[in-house]
């Protein structure tokens, strides 16, 4: 049976590709130190045989016993929210973190998949984004930590294949939405539907004319799945090119809830990207790979999912936003 390291496993993405690849027949160690991630996302995975979950901060030395193939290293504070409150862990994540993981699968011969983001395009001066571009990054920007750790990561990784042939794989993943996002991380996806959900007006900052492009977390699980097993070493992007305002993302999810919300507007957080959308060209040439859900049924499913929360937790999650 083949062993894979999932570090970020009690998160949204490394909780859905636990469940991914217990499915495809791995033994799963599922690592994280519950910072931003939350046991209720892999707690039905506990009584597999094929599933261990180590409580473990990857910045400290990782130690794994036996044999080990492969890696995804997916643990990182993902949300403006998140590594406003804790620069520093994110930034150690993606440095320190990524440099153990590194060196555990070079001890180990395994091959590592790195979660990188479209972050390390910045605010980007090129539409839509390929892996080509640079980017356009304010290192010292609220964003900055998160931002410069991830093209550190890209960078420390590269090192690691061309000076010790550790086999890697860079993916950067653009916005990714579905079940068992944070309902507080603040991200405009859980916000819109919590704000929905309780009653409250949606927040758009801005004026809601910057665009995103969301996909849904089953075609992002499968475009990772293939790119582990391709033999491909440089950074693919992963994400859907149906772009859209951050306002008529909010009217879709008035008519989506059927709450007749009103929208307010709150002040543009400092280095919000005005426009952003993945080039996917590179990922269908070499992962044949392609999003299959359209927002409507991605919306949906989402919605079903948060539906399932009681008043109360709803309550607690209160939304908080940068103003
Ligand atoms: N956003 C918003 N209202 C919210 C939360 C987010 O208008 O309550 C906007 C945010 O300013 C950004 C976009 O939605 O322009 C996406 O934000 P998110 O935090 O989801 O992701 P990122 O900015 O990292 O793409």
């Amino acid at each position: 049976m083949k062993k894979i390291l999932i570090t970020g496993a009690a998160g949204f993405l490394g909780s859905h590709l636990c469940d991914r690849f217990v499915k495809e027949g791995f033994h799963v160690i599922a690592m994280d130190n519950l910072i931003t991630g939350d046991l209720k996302n892999i707690e039905h995975l506990f009584k597999l045989e094929n599933f261990e979950f180590y409580h473990h901060d990857v910045t400290k030395f990782v130690h794994v016993p036996g044999k080990l193939d492969y890696i995804l290293h997916f643990a990182s504070p993902a949300s403006p929210i998140d590594y406003l409150k804790i620069p520093i862990q994110t930034l150690k994540v993606g440095s320190l973190g990524t440099h153990n993981l590194l060196g555990l699968a070079k001890e180990k011969k395994a091959r590592i998949l790195i979660a990188s983001t479209s972050e390390v395009y910045g605010d980007p001066l090129v539409h839509p984004q390929n892996e080509e571009y640079y980017g356009n990054v304010n290192t010292i920007g609220p964003r900055g930590v998160y931002d410069e750790a991830k093209r550190f990561q890209e960078s420390i990784t590269m090192a690691y294949h061309t000076y010790h042939g550790v086999e890697t794989r860079i993916v950067r993943i653009f916005n990714t939405y579905g079940p068992r996002m944070r309902l507080n991380d603040g991200r405009v996806v859980p916000a819109f539907i919590g704000q929905a959900l309780r009653g409250e007006d949606l927040t758009i900052f801005g004026d809601g004319l910057q665009t995103r492009s969301f996909c849904y977390v089953d075609d992002q699980v499968e475009g990772i799945y293939r790119l582990l097993f391709s033999d491909y070493i440089y950074p693919v992007n992963i994400g859907n090119p149906d772009e859209i305002t951050i306002k008529d993302f909010a009217e879709e999810i008035v008519k989506l809830t059927g709450t007749h919300q009103k929208v307010i507007y709150k002040p543009l957080p400092t280095d919000d990207p005005l426009q952003r959308q993945p080039d996917i060209s590179r990922a269908k040439e070499i992962l044949d790979w392609e999003p299959r859900f359209d927002r409507s049924e991605g919306m949906k499913l989402t919605l079903d999912y948060f539906k399932g929360f009681s008043e109360e937790e709803l309550q607690k999650s209160e939304h908080r936003d940068f103003s």
